[in-house]
């Protein structure tokens, strides 16, 4: 079915291509409702719309692990994240573009974003070397050495093709004092306006057959450091991006300081264009977020967590190993609409992570990234009541869409 579909728009694509020579943009942001600071909008890629707020699950090496693409659009996933990093080193850039591009790969006809491999080149490799030309670095998986410079990353990212990528930028370790930070967000301006004249330059070698091209969003970085944020994000805007990502967060830093630099820095980002906050967070996060202005969220944490048992509920967290869930026969949310939580019990649920069964793996996968999306569209249909959105528990789940 989704081969179907997927080749059908293809189809469509092509024959558009024939009869229209002006190209399109490659997105548009529309914001439908506000209450406060926070938004309601809808992102419209060349594939397919994205509702926003919206948390984007990280499909790593084109797969969230666990989860088809089938379950996934069934979950109302509408974007997924991609890992440059990974992709480039298995299978490969270039074999990815000959295949079509990410979508047409991994036979997921919804959006995809591609980060820059920055971060991943920061968080896996204590032996990178930066320098003002980019970063020379070790892969993880065979210890070859490889470099990523702004315009290696963008060739990447084209070659990928996912509908939104991002700028090559350095991710300042935490903790970095003023100096260090300063001379970190000056590099990654500069990489900043590499990236783009790259990509502008580039933009038409996108593996798709169409007259629509990818965009490309700029990252705001300066540490901990409210005034370099501030400066960060307003030179970030002057290079001019369709969207902005705040990045160089949840890099260990305490959660109250993350919260006070991510709202220090959406004041100076543009209201009209996407606002990206890039790798957080827990379910209680990700609304205070939304809440902050944060159109877009990604992060590990659901699906990470279920492959190690830990479950997401209107209730808390839960570790379902314990003990205490093995007769337990009530579904593991009682709150919850999912597939997982319609069909199966805690005591069933708990016996396949005991048995260390591929299945735990994919349920408890398949719940958290559920609970995630249905938090996501409640704090939607909380602003688009004009409502403070609130975390999804018992007592709320009444208002749930
Ligand atoms: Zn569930």
């Amino acid at each position: 079915m989704v081969f179907v579909v997927y080749a059908f728009r293809e189809r469509f694509r092509r024959k558009r291509t024939l009869i229209a020579t002006i190209p399109t943009l490659s997105i548009s942001f529309h914001i439908d409702a506000t209450s406060g600071t926070a938004r309601a909008a809808r992102l419209t890629t060349p594939h397919g719309v994205v509702e926003t707020p919206v948390f984007m699950p990280v499909g790593t090496v084109a797969s969230v692990k666990g989860v088809s693409q089938d379950v996934l659009e069934d979950l109302g996933v509408q974007i997924l994240l991609g890992n440059t990093y990974h992709l480039y080193l298995r299978p490969g850039v270039e074999q990815v573009r000959k295949l079509g591009g990410l979508n047409r790969f991994m036979a997921w006809p919804r959006a995809i974003l591609t980060d820059s491999g920055g971060f991943q080149v920061f968080s896996l490799n204590e032996l990178r070397k930066v320098t003002e030309e980019g970063v020379t670095f070790r892969s993880h998986l065979d210890g070859s050495s490889h470099f990523f410079s702004p315009e290696s990353a963008m060739e990447a990212q084209i070659g990928l093709g996912a509908d939104i990528m991002m700028a090559f930028d350095e991710c300042t370790e935490f903790p970095a004092d003023q100096e260090r930070a300063r001379e970190s967000m000056e590099l990654t301006l500069r990489w900043a306006a590499r990236s783009k004249k790259y990509f502008e330059q580039h933009k038409e070698e996108v593996p798709w057959n169409s007259d629509e091209t990818q965009a490309l969003f700029g990252i705001v970085q300066g540490g901990m450091d409210a005034a370099l944020r501030k400066e960060s994000a307003e030179r970030t805007v002057e290079i001019g991006f369709p969207g902005y990502a705040i990045g160089g967060l949840s890099v260990g830093e305490p959660r109250a300081v993350t919260r006070e630099i991510v709202e220090a820095t959406l004041r100076h980002l543009p209201a009209a264009k996407p606002r990206y906050l890039m790798g957080v967070g827990t379910p209680e996060e990700i609304v205070q977020y939304a809440n902050a202005g944060v159109d877009m969220m990604d992060c590990v944490l659901p699906t990470r967590a279920a492959r190690h048992g830990l479950l997401f509920t209107s209730e808390g967290k839960i570790s379902i190993k314990q003990a205490r869930f093995a007769s337990d026969q009530g579904p593991l949310d009682a709150n919850c609409g999912c597939r997982v939580c319609q069909r199966y019990s805690r005591a069933y649920l708990r016996h396949l992570y005991a048995a260390n069964e591929v299945l735990a793996q994919v349920l408890n996968t398949i719940h958290n990234l559920s609970f995630y999306l249905d938090t996501m569209r409640s704090v939607r249909h909380s602003i688009a009541l004009g409502n403070r959105a609130q975390l999804l528990s018992g007592e709320q789940s009444g208002v749930k869409p």
